[in-house]
């Protein structure tokens, strides 16, 4: 997907988040600092390729991780995206010159990417070291033109901002107590309890 994509779906992407109330720091927090947030985070996971536009610019940490682990690798992985949400457990020092709710919204902007990737023909690999790629059918077929992918954006842009404050998209979704105590296990083996 192109840089101007990745914008306007991370754009959406952090409106939806506030309006659903995905964490109270999003809910209650600034509009300014939530879309500064998603925006500056977007393009993150693409610094695995020396040609994007965080590459050409960062060609220090952009080579090595593109060695590595190669374009579409790591970055995009469901691993990426799992230390990704865990970062929403991790409480900020007082004196952090972020604020949560931007911090937040980075969160939020750089888990857009990958969503936004699996909407192309190429795919995201999840299972990253593993090389299949997943992607939602259909939605934007290989083109010369960015007008669909433009067009996809900008629907989920004016799409966003109409989701009704507080309720999660999914409202039906429940998750299973058995998952929710390994969870609570998994986040207190990993972070210190405060
Ligand atoms: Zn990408």
């Amino acid at each position: 997907m192109t840089a101007e994509g990745h914008f306007i779906f991370a754009l959406a992407s952090t409106i939806l988040a506030k309006k659903m109330a995905l964490t109270p720091a999003l809910a209650e927090g600034d509009w300014w600092h939530i879309i500064a947030g998603g925006l500056l985070t977007c393009l993150l996971p693409d610094i695995d390729h020396p040609k994007s536009v965080l590459g050409q610019r960062l060609t220090w940490p952009s080579s090595p991780i593109a060695r590595l682990c190669g374009h579409r690798g790591f970055t995009h992985s469901l691993l990426a995206i799992v230390a990704g949400i865990l970062l929403f457990t991790l409480r900020l020092p007082p004196q952090s010159i972020i604020p949560l709710d931007a911090f937040h919204a980075m969160i939020i902007g750089y888990l857009s990417h990958s969503a936004a990737d699996m909407l192309t023909p190429a795919g995201v690999p999840l299972l990253w070291p593993c090389r299949w790629r997943f992607r939602v059918p259909m939605i934007l077929r290989p083109a010369k033109d960015n007008q669909l992918e433009r067009l996809v954006c900008i629907a989920t842009l004016i799409f966003a901002p109409q989701h009704p404050e507080g309720t999660p998209l999914v409202r039906h979704l429940a998750v299973p107590e058995t998952v929710q105590t390994l969870w609570q296990r998994v986040r207190a083996s990993l972070l210190p309890s405060p």
